[in-house]
């Protein structure tokens, strides 16, 4: 099947469906990035996606980026042609030569990249070896690059039916968002209350600078862990974002959600957890229940979304209920 050009809109629109832009690394599209390099002996391998201006890497390995201007960005070559792309030698071909990545870091001089083409036949991006040597890329390995480039994409297809986050097993914010739908239907129907709870770790970024991406890790499913040790078994607990949390209650009405939040709270800023030195975070809370104004799922969560924010602005690890005015308001 050719790949359907000139629908650019149609084809960011088929990005989009994946929810996986700006996500975080993820174990299985490292394994083909790792094998990729195997298979050629190259220093570099990723699995780029490319948004409206630029180039985001799901997986890269062998180079500390995470995105680049599309501008200057092989893969966006690779997008445009059936084919994969093989460039043996960066600094014969005009396209290239004068580009940043080929004359300066990280001194691209050869590549092969295979359009990781979606079932409805948008190319989002390519699964590609880099060297920094010109060279080759036999046949036969182009043909394992080739049979590698389906199975990136049904990966993603994957990944977007999973209901349960792998790190922290929490539902996806895509499960959760349905899990608040179905809320608001019993709320039309029989009015059922229930109250829905943002939780974001304050100041993560410096764990992540301090100790690093793995500990960073540690700290994530430990918070996961205490919140669902902690929660109803009728609650739902997801993954909104890299560290940020929704908590549903149902039957649950605003008071008692705001309590909810601050024993939450406490019990964070009571953890401990193991390292060297041992760690201890805190959390900021945005508590809303559901009523006039947050009758969608985007409306509830905005709802939610702005008293966290008010939290966090307020000096953080606190929780704050979203008052009534704030609706008119959002
Ligand atoms: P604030 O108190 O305002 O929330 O500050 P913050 O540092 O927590 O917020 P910021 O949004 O600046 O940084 C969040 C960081 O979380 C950035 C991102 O790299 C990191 N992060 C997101 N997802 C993950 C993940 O799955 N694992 C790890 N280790 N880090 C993640
Ligand atoms: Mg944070
Ligand atoms: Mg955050």
């Amino acid at each position: 099947m050719h790949a359907i050009s000139n629908d650019e809109p149609g084809r960011i629109a088929a990005l989009q469906r994946y929810e996986i832009l700006d996500t975080p690394v993820e174990g299985a599209f490292d394994k083909v990035t790792n094998l990729v390099r195997a298979l050629f002996g190259v220093p570099i391998s990723a699995v780029s996606l490319i948004d409206k201006d630029r180039q985001w890497f799901k997986s890269i390995a062998g180079l500390d980026v995470s995105a680049t201007p599309r501008s200057i960005a092989f893969c966006d070559h690779t997008i445009r042609q059936d084919e994969p792309l093989v460039i043996t030698d960066a600094r014969e071909d005009p396209r290239f030569r004068d580009n940043p990545l080929v004359t300066g870091d990280p001194g691209i001089r050869s590549y092969a990249g295979v359009p990781l083409r979606t079932p409805d036949g948008y190319n989002i991006g390519s699964l590609c070896a880099i060297d920094t040597r010109a060279r080759d890329f036999p046949p036969e390995q182009m043909e394992i690059l080739k049979g590698l480039a389906p199975i990136v994409v049904e990966q993603m297809e994957l990944r977007l039916l999973a209901e349960r986050d792998h790190l922290s097993g929490a539902l996806t914010r895509r499960a959760f968002v349905a899990e608040i739908d179905k809320r608001i239907a019993l709320f039309v129907r029989h009015q059922r209350p229930a109250a829905l709870i943002l939780l974001d770790i304050d100041r993560f970024k410096r764990i992540n600078d301090s100790y690093g991406h793995p500990v960073g890790d540690r700290v994530i499913e430990a918070v996961a862990a205490r919140c669902a040790s902690l929660s109803r078994p009728s609650d739902s607990l997801g993954r909104i974002g890299g560290e940020e949390f929704g908590l549903l209650l149902p039957e649950t009405s605003e008071a008692d959600a705001l309590a909810a939040a601050r024993r939450f709270c406490a019990a964070i800023e009571d953890l401990c957890i193991p390292h060297d030195p041992p760690l201890r975070v805190t959390a900021s809370f945005g508590v809303a229940a559901i009523g006039p104004g947050r009758m969608t799922s985007h409306d509830w969560l905005a709802t939610a979304d702005a008293a966290l924010y008010a939290a966090k602005r307020n000096g953080r690890n606190r929780a704050v209920l979203a008052p009534i005015e704030a609706i008119r308001a959002a």
